[in-house]
């Protein structure tokens, strides 16, 4: 800290001073240079690849008010983590100006997020007298792409993909304008130097330009035609969600014949019309990150949006093209579907190269432009489930949130070795730390193929960059074929200084939410999910730890039962059914098996024939849905869950199904019997009760015995804490009714709110571990 004696204030009438922490991207530096412009004060500004860096001079009082002064109006997106002060010699400047240096010296400042159009961006794009009506890449120092267009720290147009775009004279002056709101807007543009949009057929030929590309693409879509849109971070398919015959055609060239389709509206009033929301929801919709909110859907959507689902994803316009769609002269839409532009599982398309390829026979057309996405980024998932802010869920973290850091105090010490988290094989991310924080990446996805893992090591590629950082510890899954086992253990063949972890993956879950938190004590957690490897090469995702200093105890584990026919099983659940059927005494399986080879897969059973054993609540909420006959077949992970889910909302029942526990002496733990659960399941059906009743109980019973377990844990290891986490937490009825229940009996509970708490906060939690075992 600068110490100031009254004998040295006259050294005091210059200072260096360097801002750190989010503070690029955000108008920092054009308020900064207002504020030192107003109080007279003479020197430069510039941005450094770790923050904001100034020489200023003037009189010492004014110089003491501009900072006071700057973080009274900060920007609304900034945040100072840090000042460093440092007295220098007066240079007497003739006047302050902003400049850009080449910084040589890398060491990696917060690349903010893209955001969203601003209302004063969003007014001037829809007057008429405005130089930028109507411009699709109207922004200013509040709003535009960050992320996604940026090549190189620090964030300075050089550095973005608009590099290749030189600024009019106009734009220039607004740019270099200090009371101007373009002051160093650095994607700064308009119709006459800055990119434009075009549309293509499935020939790749342009079929209409700048001029009259908009209103082609809306005639196209209220044809019912299907138009793959190039958005901020990748591509998306759109169609109008109210031409059931178009959402109908887009399922098929999809193939995606159940999976809820995301859609955008127009405005938040739409959003009501078609969907309940909260004031938290309504928050989330409006934010400048605008993700997609999960809501419950009304009546008034066409079925085919989200089927047999009691929940419409909705997301409000974010880019000016977004917003164009929906007003353009004769547009009169209220809702347009607008789903990640990829093949299945494959990563968003960004580039017009991969058009042809992958999306040719999925759009009719293609609205495309010549702004180069540097970083894809699908959009972000979220949902609410108790209308505080607490109950923020991240389903997916994506565009709008990354990058963004998260602060462990395992790491916080200056020199600890930089860590690489690969992740694990579904929904994934990876996870960089760096002086005490961790990065979590962009959600990467399904890394079941090529391009995938392509563009996996290429986001790597660019977070190493941003962040200058080499990691020389690596962490990885236990599964020996996951993608990101075999990248990791590539790595280390490369370098043998590597040092090398494997994370269990029910560890990681926990051990998320134990880094976003910060805890450190021991704690007893709830790892309930679909899939992951245990520590005795079974699937596990019905499990319970007791974790202290880094290391777990498996606590509890719901009894295992066989996948007959392995991976398969998770697709054709009534063999899941029939699995869990076999654990019990019935003479003769429900009537709708008969449509099914059951007989052949009892066999399978009896004799363990290509059936692995699992615990996983996951595949135990798809039996359960197989056996009520809910469903037989699912398309997506968690399909059968999510029904069940739907069905069982707001059916209030006050008691679960009787549930068995026993304490297997050779593994110490308990094992939570199927037996009396799938009894009484059995005898509700047969006695003609409701699915939906029977799904309510079922749920209820799955919480009851969170909370039974808790408190016998409670009393033998003295231990109030409790973390849950895994993909079942997304449950919005699990999630929520754990969470009470165990608060009524005293507990205090942690769940994730700042990673998802399925398989895409895992790096986290792998990180945070090697953090811990490595210290
Ligand atoms: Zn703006
Ligand atoms: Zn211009
Ligand atoms: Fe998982």
């Amino acid at each position: 800290m600068l110490k100031i004696s009254k004998g040295n204030k006259k050294n005091f009438s210059a200072l260096r001073i360097h801002f750190k922490g989010n503070v690029q991207g955000v108008g920092f530096r054009p308020l900064l240079f207002k504020i030192a412009k107003r109080l007279k004060l003479k020197g430069w500004i510039t941005n450094t690849a770790s923050g904001v860096l100034t020489e200023v001079e003037g009189n010492p009082r004014n110089i003491q008010k501009l900072i006071t002064n700057l973080k009274y109006l900060l920007p609304h997106h900034a945040r100072i983590e840090k000042i460093t002060k440092e007295k220098i010699k007066k240079r007497n400047f003739d006047n302050l100006s902003i400049i850009s240096k080449k910084d040589k010296k890398k060491a990696a400042t917060d690349i903010p997020p893209d955001l969203t159009i601003c209302p004063d961006c969003l007014e001037e794009l829809l007057d008429k007298s405005d130089r930028r009506y109507n411009y699709p890449f109207i922004n200013c120092t509040n709003c535009g792409p960050r992320f996604t267009i940026t090549k190189e720290v620090p964030y300075d147009r050089v550095n973005t993909t608009m590099a290749s775009f030189k600024m009019c004279e106009n734009c220039q002056k607004e740019y270099e304008t200090f009371t101007d709101r373009r002051f160093h807007a650095q994607p700064n543009a308009c119709p006459i130097c800055g990119p434009k949009i075009s549309l293509l057929s499935r020939s790749m030929e342009i079929t209409a330009d700048e001029k009259t590309a908009l209103d082609k693409t809306i005639n196209l879509l209220k044809k019912g035609k299907i138009v793959a849109v190039k958005s901020l971070g990748g591509y998306h398919i759109c169609c109008d969600a109210l031409n059931i015959n178009a959402v109908q055609v887009l399922r098929k060239r999809k193939n995606r014949p159940h999976k809820p389709f995301a859609v955008m509206v127009k405005d938040i009033k739409t959003a009501k019309k078609y969907a309940h929301l909260n004031k938290e929801e309504e928050k989330l919709l409006k934010s400048v990150e605008r993700p997609i909110v999960l809501l419950k859907k009304k009546k008034l959507v066409p079925d085919n949006i989200a089927p047999r689902n009691a929940y419409i994803g909705i997301m409000l316009p974010y880019t000016p093209l977004h917003y164009l769609l929906f007003s353009f002269k004769k547009s009169d839409f209220e809702m347009l579907v607008m789903t990640s532009g990829n093949r299945t599982d494959e990563p968003i398309c960004r580039s017009e190269s991969e058009l042809k390829e992958k999306l040719f026979h999925i759009a009719d057309y293609f609205l495309v432009h010549n702004r180069k996405i540097h970083n894809r980024c699908d959009d972000s998932i979220l949902f609410n489930f108790n209308a505080k802010s607490d109950g923020n869920i991240f389903i997916r973290k994506s565009r709008g949130f990354v990058p963004y850091k998260i602060h462990i105090n395992a790491l916080k010490s200056k020199t600890y070795p930089n860590i690489l988290a690969t992740g694990v094989e579904l929904k994934n991310t990876f996870c960089l730390t760096r002086n005490g924080n961790a990065y979590v990446s962009q959600y990467v996805g399904d890394m079941d193929n090529h391009e995938s893992l392509v563009f996996y090591k290429e986001s790597q590629g660019h977070f190493q960059k941003y962040l200058d950082i080499k990691p020389s510890i690596i962490v990885h899954d236990l599964h020996p074929n996951y993608m990101t086992t075999i990248y990791a253990k590539k790595l280390k063949e490369k370098n043998k200084n590597l040092k090398m972890f494997a994370v269990q993956h029910h560890h990681a879950h926990i051990a998320s939410v134990i880094a976003e938190n910060n805890i450190d004590k021991p704690l007893i957690g709830f790892a309930f999910d679909g899939t992951g490897l245990g520590l005795d090469g079974k699937i596990w995702g019905g499990e319970s730890f007791l974790y202290s200093g880094g290391n777990f105890k498996r606590l509890s584990h719901f009894d295992n039962f066989l996948l007959p026919g392995g991976d398969i099983a998770t697709k054709e659940i009534w063999r899941l059914g029939v699995s869990v059927l076999t654990k019990i005494d019935i003479s003769k399986l429900p009537e709708h098996y008969k449509k099914y080879p059951a007989l052949d897969v009892v066999k399978m059973i009896k004799n363990k024939i290509n059936s692995i054993e699992c615990s996983s609540v996951g595949r135990i909420f798809d039996a359960v849905a197989s056996i009520l006959d809910i469903k037989q077949e699912v398309s997506f992970e968690a399909q059968a869950a999510i029904e069940m889910e739907s069905i069982a909302l707001d059916i209030p029942v006050k008691k679960g199904y009787n549930f068995n526990i026993f304490y297997n002496e050779n593994t110490e733990c308990f094992i939570i019997s199927l037996k009396e659960i799938i009894k009484g399941i059995l005898r509700d059906k047969e006695n003609g009760i409701n699915s939906k009743i029977i799904s309510a109980k079922f749920h209820l019973s799955i919480v009851e015995i969170i909370v039974y377990l808790a408190k016998k844990f409670r009393k033998k290891y003295k231990i109030n804490d409790i973390a849950i986490s895994g993909g079942v937490f997304q449950n919005r009825i699990i999630l929520s009714s754990t969470i009470e229940k165990l608060r009524k009996s005293h507990f205090n509970v942690y769940w994730n709110k700042v990673v998802p708490p399925n398989d895409g906060g895992i790096s986290l939690g792998q990180a945070y571990l090697a953090s811990k075992r490595q210290g």
